[in-house]
C-alpha cells in the first residue's frame, strides 16, 4: 500500500520545511520529494491533493482523560481516539484517574489494546504516582514503563506530600520516566469553585486564588532541582507560575510545562451566567494570566500546548454552579483555536508545531517529525477554512464546551496514522 501527499507545504521545523510530496510505503514514510519528483518504481493507490495545505507532524495532545474503563458514559478509548483524530491529533497521552485507577500492569496494557482495536489515535497511557491516586505510596514503575507507560501522574489531585514527591521524581528518574505534576495547594484552594477575583465576588462564588498553583510550582521545581528527575507541569494558568518555571529553566532545572487552549483563549468572564462549560480545574483566570499564557507560548516557558480534555455528562454538568464537575472537552478545538495565535501574530505555525508535536514527543519520549522511517503520523491543516464550532457534530460522545458557536478560521482536513487516513473533512478533495 503507497500513497503519496503531493504539493502541500511541509512545515516540521525539527526535519524539513518547504513544499515536497511526501512518499508513504507500509505505513511509514519512504521518500521526501521535490514537487512533481517521479517515482517509477512505486505503484501509488491513494494521491491526497494538499495543494494550498499545511502538512505537518501528527499532533500530539498530552493530556487527556479518556474515561475508560469505568466511565463509558461519558467517553470511552474509541470515541475519544475518534474525537482526537477529527481535532488533527494522532497520538494521546491517557490520564490515570479511571475506575479502576491505571496503578497497575492490566490496566496500561488494557488501554493499549482497545486503542490499537479503535484504530484511530495513537494513545500512550500516563500511569499513577501513586496506588489509586491516594499520595500515600509509590506505584511500581519499572512494571508500569515495561507494560507501556510513557509518564506518571496523579492529576486530578495533587501530590500533596512534598516527601512521596521527592521519592517519585527519584524513582521514576531511574526509569526515565517524567512526572507530571497537578500543582494545587489543596489549603489555598480551600474549596473554591472559579478564580479568586473581581467576577468571583460579583457573582458570590468561592475563589481559587493563583497561588494555590504557584506555590506548587515553585515546589515541585524545587524538588525537580534536588533530584534531577523529569518534571512536566500539567494545565499551567497563571502568570506567577510561568514566572515561577521561567526561573527554574534559567537555572538549569529540567522542568517543562504545558498549557491549554482554554487558558490562553478565555477568562474567568466566561464564567458568568453560572457556565458550567466554563469550570474546570484550575479555573479560567484574569486577562493578565491569559495573557502570560500567549507569551510564554511564543518565548517557550512554555513548551506544550494540550487539552485537558475533560469529558462529562450532563449528570454532572446540569446542575448548580458549586456541585458541577470540574472539565471541559478540547480535542476537537484545540488546533483550531491554537491555529488563531498564528492567525492573531502571537505565534508563527514553526511554534505551534513545536507545541503540539515536536515537545510534547520530547517530553514523553515518543518517535515522531515528518523523517524518512518514521511512522506516517501526519496531519494536514487548511489555514483559511471557515469553521462554526457545534458540538452537536463531535465525535466525543460528550459535549461540554464553552466554545460552541465560536467563529474560526483553520482545521485539520486529513489525518493519518500509520499511512491510514483515519479522518477525511467533508470538503476535503
Ligand atoms: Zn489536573
Amino acid at each position: 500500500m503507497a500513497t503519496i501527499i503531493r504539493g502541500g507545504e511541509v512545515i516540521d521545523p525539527k526535519n524539513v520545511k518547504g513544499f515536497f510530496d511526501i512518499l508513504i510505503e507500509n505505513g511509514k514514510i519512504s521518500k521526501i520529494l521535490k514537487p512533481g519528483e517521479s517515482i517509477p518504481e512505486v505503484t501509488i493507490d491513494q494521491t491526497i491533493d494538499a495543494k494550498g495545505l499545511i502538512v505537518v507532524p501528527g499532533l500530539i495532545d498530552m493530556h487527556v482523560h479518556l474515561r475508560e474503563p469505568g466511565h463509558e458514559y461519558k467517553e470511552t478509548i474509541e470515541s475519544g481516539c475518534k474525537a482526537a483524530v477529527s481535532g488533527g491529533i494522532t497520538a494521546v497521552c491517557s490520564m490515570p484517574n479511571t475506575n479502576p485507577v491505571n496503578d497497575n500492569r492490566q490496566t496500561t496494557e488494557f488501554i493499549i489494546r482497545r486503542a490499537k482495536e479503535a484504530g484511530y489515535a495513537k494513545v500512550y497511557p500516563a500511569a499513577a504516582i501513586s496506588p489509586g491516586l491516594k499520595g500515600s505510596s509509590l506505584c511500581e514503575y519499572g512494571e508500569l514503563k515495561d507494560a507501556g507507560a510513557v509518564a506518571v501522574t496523579d492529576d486530578g489531585r495533587p501530590v500533596e506530600n512534598g516527601q512521596l514527591m521527592r521519592r517519585a521524581l527519584e524513582y521514576a528518574k531511574g526509569f526515565g520516566l517524567t512526572v507530571i505534576s497537578h500543582c494545587e495547594d489543596m489549603t489555598l484552594a480551600a474549596g473554591g469553585c472559579m478564580n479568586e477575583g473581581e467576577v468571583s465576588t460579583r457573582m458570590g462564588l468561592s475563589g481559587i486564588p493563583n497561588i494555590s498553583e504557584s506555590i506548587m510550582v515553585m515546589r515541585d521545581a524545587g524538588l525537580c532541582e534536588l533530584t534531577g528527575g523529569k518534571l512536566h507541569i500539567a494545565h499551567v494558568s497563571t502568570k506567577e507560575s510561568v514566572e515561577a518555571i521561567r526561573e527554574a529553566k534559567k537555572k538549569g532545572v529540567n522542568i517543562t510545562a504545558e498549557t491549554t487552549p482554554h487558558y490562553f483563549t478565555l477568562t474567568d468572564k466566561a464564567v458568568k451566567g453560572y457556565n458550567t462549560f466554563a469550570k474546570m480545574n484550575p479555573p479560567l483566570r484574569s486577562a493578565e494570566d491569559r495573557e502570560a499564557m500567549r507569551s510564554a507560548l511564543a518565548d517557550g516557558t512554555i513548551d506544550a500546548i494540550a487539552t485537558d480534555h475533560a469529558p462529562h455528562s450532563s449528570l454532572e454538568k446540569d446542575v448548580e454552579f458549586n456541585f458541577a464537575d470540574n472539565g471541559i472537552v478540547g480535542l476537537e478545538t484545540s488546533l483550531s483555536l491554537s491555529l488563531k495565535l498564528v492567525h492573531d501574530k502571537v505565534i508563527d505555525m514553526e511554534t505551534l508545531v513545536e507545541r503540539m508535536s515536536s515537545a510534547p514527543a520530547k517530553i514523553l519520549g515518543l518517535e515522531s517529525g515528518i523523517k524518512i522511517g518514521n511512522p506516517a503520523d501526519i496531519t494536514i491543516i487548511d489555514m483559511d477554512k471557515e469553521l462554526i464550532i457545534d458540538s452537536a457534530n463531535f465525535a466525543s460522545k460528550s459535549n461540554n464546551t464553552p466554545f460552541n458557536g465560536m467563529e474560526l478560521k483553520g482545521k485539520a482536513v486529513y489525518t493519518l496514522v500509520d499511512g491510514n487516513v483515519v479522518y477525511r473533512d467533508n470538503g476535503a478533495s
